[in-house]
């Protein structure tokens, strides 16, 4: 067994690292304050992860990307994690579920997608349909050779700036033992489409400036070439594509504590009061020994659920059980770190009230803290037939 990173693993976490701190952090206030990411910077960022050949990196080199393992991958967003949100979003990573593009779909969405001449935007929410995905009202019907969907999508995050949607839509329903559930299937939406419009969602308090959408499907007809996969094949490929970005919230976690921690630990070791710097009570030197201690467990246990993927085990309870751990832990590391500033943490002259907010979401989205619970109890007690 071996621990630690080869050269090249290194170089990534470097390159990304120095890139989060050169290209991202120095935006980071402005975006917090405003809300926005300006085009040109949004653009710059885009490019500049081109030139280092980063864009698309999660893709295969046989759609001209970088390849990276699911280790190597985990490894980039875990630096990424670090910087905001809002800015890291033109770090392209378009969604990998793009590989199932076939035909004229690889030359309209796959390529420009992991050439960043157009963006994505996932969209499986709705207001009545979150964790019960299988519960979602967005349908569509088959009119001739065409379909007709009708319905409404929310949070869709980055969906202001995406050119294109992977949509997931209700196409039929299949009555079983537990009820009626229903089938689904996977489209592909061009922004501009006649009877689809993308409205402004709402305002998050996590990630100022990642912001997510609504929207609205009219009688939006589409052409049967739009099914990404096969018709009710939509489980099939989220379950191909989707489990592993749930490693992707849990890496980006691990990331954002070790930042957050950097600061815990630095203000400890230079904040004096009766006399002393507050490190040498045991009060606050216990919340950092349990702080690294919490981040290097989500660290090791994340990327040992992407190195399962790497090798084709099975890898969905590990996945489960690192998003949630992670997640949980940067709620604790920020909460702690927040503590340990005293009154200054909640005051916006630092990053800790942000690192705080943004820690929030990630015990929500991509699968909330029960549902992985729920992923991971199932996984053991279903052989057991309990
Ligand atoms: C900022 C933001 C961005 C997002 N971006 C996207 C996006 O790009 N695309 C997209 O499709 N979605 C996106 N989402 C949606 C996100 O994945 C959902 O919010 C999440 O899956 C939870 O759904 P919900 O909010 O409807 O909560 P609900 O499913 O209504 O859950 C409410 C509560 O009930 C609990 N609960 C539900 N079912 C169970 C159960 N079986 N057992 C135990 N507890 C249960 C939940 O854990 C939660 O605590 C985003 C969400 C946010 C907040």
């Amino acid at each position: 067994m071996h621990f630690g990173l080869t050269q090249e693993q290194e170089m990534i976490v470097d390159t990304v690292r120095s890139f989060v701190e050169n290209e991202i952090y120095p935006h980071e206030a402005a975006v917090e304050r405003t809300g926005e990411v300006p085009n040109e910077i949004a653009q710059e960022i885009k490019q500049k992860t081109m030139d280092l050949g980063f864009y698309a990196c999660n893709f295969p080199e046989s759609v001209g990307c970088a390849g990276l393992s699911h280790v190597d991958f985990a490894l980039v967003e875990r630096e990424l994690g670090r910087g905001s949100m809002a800015l890291n979003h033109f770090f392209g990573r378009p969604q990998n579920i793009l590989m199932a593009c076939k035909d004229d779909q690889i030359e309209r969405y796959l390529m420009p997608a992991v050439r960043g001449e157009k963006m994505d935007a996932l969209a499986m929410t709705e207001p009545d349909a979150g964790s019960d995905v299988r519960g979602m009202k967005c349908y569509a019907v088959q009119d001739g050779a065409d379909w007709v969907i009708n319905g409404s999508k929310h949070f869709i995050s980055g969906a202001e700036h995406a050119d294109f949607f992977i949509v997931f839509v209700a196409t039929g329903v299949d009555e079983t033992p537990r009820g009626p559930k229903k089938r689904i299937t996977t489209f592909l939406v061009d922004r501009g489409t006649p009877g689809f419009e993308v409205r402004d969602g709402y305002n998050s308090v996590s990630h100022k400036g990642y912001k997510n959408c609504i929207l609205d499907f009219d009688d939006c007809r589409l052409p049967k070439e739009q099914v990404l996969g096969e018709v009710d094949g939509g489980f099939a490929v989220m379950n191909e594509w989707l489990y592993a970005t749930r490693i992707t919230v849990a890496t980006m976690c691990v990331g954002r504590a070790r930042r957050c921690f950097d600061y815990a630990l630095n203000y400890a070791a230079e904040r004096k009061q009766f006399g002393q710097q507050i490190g040498k009570f045991q009060g606050v030197s216990f919340q950092i020994a349990d702080m690294i201690t919490e981040i290097d467990a989500a660290d090791w246990l994340t990327l040992a659920a992407a190195w399962r993927l790497d090798n084709d085990l099975p890898a969905n309870r590990e996945i489960a059980s690192a998003k949630v751990y992670a997640s949980e832990m940067l709620a604790r590391v920020t909460d702690a770190t927040l503590q340990i500033y005293g009154g200054m943490g909640l005051m916006d002259d630092f990053p800790i009230e942000r690192f705080w907010r943004d820690a929030r979401v990630e015990r929500i989205w991509d699968g909330t803290s029960e549902i992985q619970r729920h992923i991971i109890s199932r996984d053991l007690l279903r052989p057991l037939g309990a």
